[in-house]
Order: C-alpha cells, then sequence, then structure tokens
C-alpha cells in the first residue's frame, strides 16, 4: 500500500474564497482541528502579504506538533525570508515557493524571458536550500506550460535543492487524462525526479479537481494538495476528505491510503463551513447531509436488510453520528469540561470558563444542549475577541402589524466612544442594519443574509450569515442568539469588525 501525503492548504489557499476572511483565533481553531484530522502538511498563509498572514502563520507553526507548517513565497529573497521567519519555531519547518511556468503567464504577468524564469526559479531555491531542510518549488500554471520547459526548470531546481516538485492545474482546466499524463512525461524525462516527491494542485473550474488528483495518484504522485470542503479561489480547490475517503473506499484499485482519521472528517468540515460562512451543499460528497440519507422506498429497504446494499461508506467512517442530547441545565462545570476534552477541543482554562458562562445562559432558555449548540457557542466565543473595534452594548427593535419597524443601538468601540443611534426601515431586519450603518458611519451594502437555526426545536439557537461591502472589501460575518434580531446584528457587527482589521493590515493575496 502507498502512501499519500495530505498537504492542506484551507488556511491559504482556501482563505482566499471570496468573502471569506478569518481571524487569527478561527485559524488557530482550524489549524488545531487538521492535526486531529492527522494531515502532514498545513499550509498555514503566505506570510509576506500581510503581518496579520505573517503572525498567524507564525503561531500556527508554534503550536502544530504533529505536522509540517509551511508558509508560501514567491521566487523573491524578501517573501523566503518572512516565511523562514514564520515557520523556523515549527517541528518540521517547510518552504513552498513558485514561479509561473505558462508562456501565457511570463509573458504577461511575468515580463520574463523562459530563461530569465529558470534563472530566478533557481536563485530563489538555492536561497532557500541554505535554511530550509525542505524546500517545495510549484509550477504555477503547470497544465498550460511546455512540458519541455518545465522538464528543463524541473531538472535545475532540484539540483538546486527543492525536494517536493507540485504541478499545479492552476485554472481548473485539464481532464484526468491529461494531467496523469503530465506526471507520467515528467517522471520519464526529469533525470534527477527520483531525488523529489511529486505532488498534485487541482482546482476545480470544471469540476474535476477530485478526479484529477486521484488520477496524479495513479501515475505516481505522493502528495495531494487540496481543502477540507474543496472551498478556494473561484470554484474552489480538490476536497481532500473525498480524496481520501475515494483511496480507503477503492484500496483495491488504487493501492493507496493516507494517515488521516476519517472519523474526524465530519467535525472538521463542520468547523471549516461554521467559520468560512462557506455552506455545505446537502448533496455534496462524503460531507454533505443527505450524503448518507436513503430516500427511495426501495433503497430503505434494501439498507434495512443489509447496508452494503446501497451504502458504499458508512456514515461513522467519516465520523456522521446522530444528533443526540449531550448536556442539560443541571449539567456542572466539570462535567462541561469533561465534555469538551472528550470531544477533542482544546482550550484554555479561562476559555472553557467564558464558554461555560455562555452554556449556563443557555441551558437557562433551553432544555436539551446538543453537541451542534456547543459547537455554535465555541465559534460564538471565538467571534467575539479582543481585536473587535466596535461591540454591541444594547439594542432594541419595535415592530407591530400597524407601525413602521424602529431599532436603537448602542455600540462601544475600543477608542472609548459610545455611539447611539435609531432609525426605521420596511422591516425589523432592516431598521436593525438602517441603525447599524448610522452607527458606524459608512455606506454598507449587504450582499447576502441568511439564517439558519442549530439543529431542531421551537427554543434552537439562531445562526445569522451576512456577507457585506464597505470601503470596498468584501466580508462575511456571524452571529449566534436566541433571538434572531440580536444574531442579525452580531452578524453584521462581526463583518464589519473584519473589515476594520483588514483595513489595519492591508492584505496582497496570490494565486497557484
Ligand atoms: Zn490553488
Amino acid at each position: 500500500m502507498r502512501k499519500i501525503n495530505i498537504f492542506d492548504t484551507t488556511l491559504r489557499d482556501g482563505e482566499q474564497s471570496a468573502g471569506v476572511n478569518l481571524n487569527l483565533h478561527e485559524k488557530l481553531e482550524i489549524a488545531r482541528q487538521l492535526e486531529r484530522l492527522n494531515v502532514d502538511i498545513i499550509e498555514a498563509g503566505f506570510p509576506a502579504a500581510s503581518k496579520g498572514d505573517f503572525e498567524s502563520v507564525k503561531q500556527v507553526a508554534a503550536i502544530i506538533k504533529n505536522a509540517s507548517v509551511v508558509g508560501l513565497a514567491r521566487s523573491k529573497q524578501s517573501d523566503i525570508d518572512a516565511v523562514w521567519e514564520a515557520v523556523k519555531g515549527g517541528v518540521s519547518p517547510r518552504l513552498h515557493t513558485f514561479i509561473a511556468t505558462s508562456p501565457i503567464h511570463m509573458q504577461y504577468k511575468l515580463k520574463q524571458t523562459p530563461e530569465q524564469v529558470i534563472e530566478t526559479a533557481v536563485a530563489s531555491v538555492k536561497y532557500a536550500s541554505k535554511f530550509f531542510p525542505t524546500i517545495q518549488w510549484s509550477a504555477e500554471d503547470a497544465c498550460r506550460s511546455d512540458f519541455d520547459f518545465l522538464v528543463k526548470i524541473i531538472t535545475q531546481v532540484i539540483d538546486a535543492g527543492a525536494t517536493v516538485i507540485n504541478l499545479p492545474d492552476t485554472v481548473g482546466y485539464v481532464n484526468p487524462k491529461e494531467y496523469g499524463e503530465m506526471f507520467a512525461y515528467i517522471q520519464e524525462h526529469v533525470p534527477n525526479i527520483h531525488r523529489a516527491a511529486l505532488s498534485a494542485h487541482c482546482h476545480d473550474d470544471l469540476g474535476m479537481a477530485v478526479s484529477n488528483s486521484l488520477a496524479a495518484i495513479e501515475n505516481g504522485v505522493t502528495q495531494i494538495e487540496g481543502t477540507i470542503n474543496g472551498i478556494g479561489e473561484r470554484a474552489g480547490n480538490a476536497s481532500l476528505e473525498e480524496v481520501a475517503v475515494a483511496l480507503h473506499t477503492r484500496q483495491d484499485y488504487y493501492q493507496a491510503n493516507t494517515r488521516l482519521k476519517l472519523n474526524e472528517i465530519k467535525r472538521t468540515s463542520d468547523l471549516v463551513s461554521k467559520l468560512t460562512g462557506m455552506v455545505i451543499p446537502p448533496n455534496k460528497a462524503v460531507v454533505g447531509k443527505n450524503a448518507f440519507a436513503h430516500e427511495s422506498g426501495i433503497h430503505q429497504d434494501g439498507v434495512l436488510k443489509e447496508k452494503t446494499t446501497y451504502e458504499i461508506i458508512s456514515p461513522d467512517l467519516v465520523g456522521v453520528k446522530s444528533n443526540s442530547m449531550v448536556l442539560g441545565k443541571h449539567s456542572g462545570r466539570h462535567a462541561f469540561r469533561t465534555h469538551l476534552v472528550e470531544q477533542g477541543y482544546q482550550l484554555e482554562d479561562s476559555d472553557v470558563n467564558r464558554l461555560f458562562e455562555l452554556f449556563k445562559e443557555l441551558a437557562d432558555k433551553k432544555k436539551e444542549i446538543t453537541e451542534e449548540d456547543i459547537s455554535a457557542l465555541l465559534v460564538e466565543q471565538q467571534l467575539t475577541n479582543d481585536e473587535d473595534y466596535y461591540v454591541l452594548s444594547a439594542l432594541q427593535v419595535q415592530y407591530g402589524t400597524n407601525q413602521i419597524p424602529t431599532a436603537t443601538i448602542t455600540l462601544t468601540n475600543t477608542d472609548g466612544q459610545t455611539i447611539q443611534e435609531a432609525a426605521t426601515g420596511a422591516g425589523s431586519v432592516e431598521a436593525l442594519y438602517n441603525t447599524l450603518e448610522r452607527c458606524i458611519a459608512t455606506a454598507i451594502v449587504l450582499d447576502d443574509y441568511r439564517i439558519q437555526s442549530v439543529g431542531a426545536g421551537r427554543d434552537a439557537l439562531a445562526q445569522v450569515y451576512v456577507k457585506i461591502t464597505m470601503d470596498g472589501i468584501v466580508s462575511s460575518g456571524r452571529g449566534t442568539a436566541q433571538d434572531v434580531l440580536e444574531a442579525s446584528a452580531k452578524a453584521y457587527l462581526n463583518a464589519v469588525n473584519r473589515v476594520v482589521n483588514i483595513k489595519n493590515s492591508q492584505q496582497e493575496k496570490v494565486s497557484i
């Protein structure tokens, strides 16, 4: 059985999804969960992009003990230096550097001749090899590059010290047969290829990212890059959970496996979905709500008689559990803490205490507290952190069928100011948002608004997701509360606070 390394780029490529911006706490929580899932490599970000990105890569590298943490760099010494500074404290520091190799990218983007591109790539790998034990080099837009040019540049970067060669389908253009053939060609023609591992990185523009990744494995690749839930630039990346479960289920065919703890998949997927605001379609393979639902009578009958008649993946395998009551009003702090530990959460004492307060508040209003509620509370706790500029201190909404909805809001900000405003709207949420816009004194466009209940029951928590555009920046936000209007206000303010944070550390984003 061949071992396939899983390179997770949820925090880098995934974070480049339109409207997604994770704060430091959220990135650390995702990194911890990726470690529990047992991924081999975590790409934590692009340290040269901004101070915030640098800091988050550094902190991820500091806490992760069971995976290699990698940072992305262009072929520039200052980028490579930034990655080294960020990851050097990690257990297995690694660099991911890249340059575009397709004619279209070299001519229009880099404005360099092919010879200059080789020179730049070799110089950057040589420079990095002075301090990095592992160097991954990527040929951006490899699939639209001239294969003989790829052979030339790969041979030279391996000689310069690259130990992993990644050939991404940056624009999601090729099909499985073509992608596999590219790797076969490279292995046949690059004389020193045995000194490096091969890696695949696929985008899903034509819906072939997972199939292409599997085709790459059939053609000698030993590392797959992708994201949880397939999030990422444009149509996203290969879904790592789909690749891993496909290898597991079809071991007979692929003769390859990963070291992922498959029963951590569901929780990882839920966490990434909640923190990024990217909802999982119900029909999504492996993690969708309906992935294990048998609706047809014939199928149900078959599954009742023998599961494997229609079920090729068991829900248990990927950690899907039926939702049951876990804790109630009378659960004490100790039981609460024990439950968190059993569920695999690693939290500081102060976080457990804060979470316990939220739990008690909720238990007073809601009879049964489920696993979903607790994970919603955890997300809620991460949302309110010291980085927030605006804090909601009071909210009042008046609504009646014969009157104009009116909202009154009091906010405080970290400059110590108290802001109070009132406004009306055609509905309660509009009144609320008109008032918040007045408090913030900036034009804000609401691009998306979604409300969901956490689990079932009339007393369920409300979870609101919003997407806004403010000062030209697209941002998303989430809020959870028992009342839908309070959850709506929190989500909006969360999105606004993110814009304030982004403006404080302007970011540059790259794609490969
Ligand atoms: Zn990519």
